[in-house]
């Protein structure tokens, strides 16, 4: 298979664990037999630096063109680099906020899985833990609250803000169907989390992901209110596959989900649209505390390339060799500074990529 494949450095770390992720896709590539054409756009501080915005057209174009984009992360040190100094829509992460719409990426997946190895980094008690858990939440990143109209006016002397959360039939229905599609994937359980005891929206919500469910009847659904959803993660994980939920939701539970994970460099996250393309990228940030340094963890972009094989190219072998790639180094006692544990043998960030690579 022929796969073009766009990347973003980006800024700080960006670079160097982008290179890694292309050191495993190029593993995979000769092992299974695949063509892979990488074509490096700017975005970010990056495109700053070089066009004086954060994201051009041409860069646009190219991803457009690609069938999918792997990303490093953008954004300097807000404090102190010159980047900040510039007007909001000209600063990197306007960047990101164009590409995601230009794209029209409506469906944010993060996994939050927590390694056996690494389950010591995992603040929750240890017979919770025990059992460990793969949990994979799909937001809708492209409607709700975030979305809807606001604005704060003056009434009798009294200041009130409004927003509102608006979805209609079809923006849930075509993330619903992204959902049972990864649920299928999966372990075939889909919990979607509302709060129709109290909201119009999610009652809609509700009645639509019902209606998708009967075309899906290997899929098993359950409902959970959101407010039982984020108890549910911190007390019993282990009970869930795929949440879907509205964007105000995911944002709050895939953090959650994400923290009970302990380990930020392993994240990885992918945003959808309504064809195969999808845009990849590892969930933390550009960390430029540790830029240029070798000391970043690539794992986190590594599985961000094989969510792109898995969602963009449906290739789950090449996937799955990857990811017993990741578990086999980590059963082999190698760690990246930010997941090291007594006993363990500490490693920079190209070296960690080596390890990985060897094991596919
Ligand atoms: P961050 O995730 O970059 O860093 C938080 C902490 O985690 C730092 O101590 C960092 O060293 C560490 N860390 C993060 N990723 C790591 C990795 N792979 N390996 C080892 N350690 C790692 O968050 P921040 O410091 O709040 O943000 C830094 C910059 O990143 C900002 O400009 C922010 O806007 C940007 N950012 C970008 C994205 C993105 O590109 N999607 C996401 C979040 C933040």
């Amino acid at each position: 298979m022929r796969l073009n494949i766009v990347c973003i450095p980006g800024d700080g770390i960006g670079p160097e664990i982008v290179s890694e992720a292309k050191k495993v896709l190029n593993k995979i590539a000769e092992k299974y037999g695949h063509e892979m054409v990488f074509t490096d756009i700017l975005m970010g501080g990056a495109s700053i630096d070089v066009h004086g915005i954060p994201l051009t057209d041409e860069a646009i174009a190219t991803a457009k063109a690609a069938d999918a984009v792997l990303m490093g992360s953008i954004g300097g040190d807000t404090n102190t680099s010159p980047w900040y100094q510039l007007p909001p829509e000209k600063r990197p992460e306007a960047g990101l906020l164009k590409i995601r719409k230009a794209l029209n990426l409506f469906a944010n997946l993060r996994p939050a899985v927590l390694y056996e190895e690494l389950a010591a980094a995992c603040p929750l008690k240890e017979e919770i833990s025990a059992a460990g858990f793969d949990i994979l939440i799909m937001r809708e990143l492209t409607g709700g609250l975030y979305f809807g109209e606001r604005k704060t006016v003056e009434e009798n002397g009294v200041r009130k803000a409004i927003d509102t959360l608006t979805y209609d039939e079809n923006e849930i229905r075509r993330i619903a169907i992204k959902g049972f599609d990864i649920a299928r994937k999966r372990k075939k359980k889909l919990t979607s989390v509302d709060k129709a005891n109290v909201l119009d929206s999610s009652r809609l919500w509700r009645a639509v992901v019902n209606e998708v469910a009967k075309e899906y009847p290997d899929v098993k659904v359950e409902h959970m209110l959101v407010d039982n959803c984020a108890m549910q993660l911190v007390k019993d994980p282990a009970q869930f596959d795929v949440v879907l939920t509205e964007n105000m939701f995911g944002d709050i539970l895939s953090d959650e989900a994400s923290m009970v994970t302990g380990s930020i460099g392993m994240l990885a996250s992918a945003s959808l649209n309504d064809t195969k393309f999808g845009l990849y990228e590892p969930s933390h940030g550009s960390a430029p505390d540790i830029a240029g340094k070798d000391l970043a963890n690539p794992i986190a972009t590594i599985l961000s390339a094989s969510m792109m094989l898995r969602y963009s190219f449906d290739l789950d072998q090449e996937a799955d060799a990857i990811d017993a790639a990741v578990k086999k180094v980590l059963q082999d006692g190698y760690r990246t500074g930010d997941i090291m544990s007594e006993g363990c043998k500490k490693v920079g960030c190209k070296e960690m990529g080596s390890l990985i690579t060897e094991r596919i």
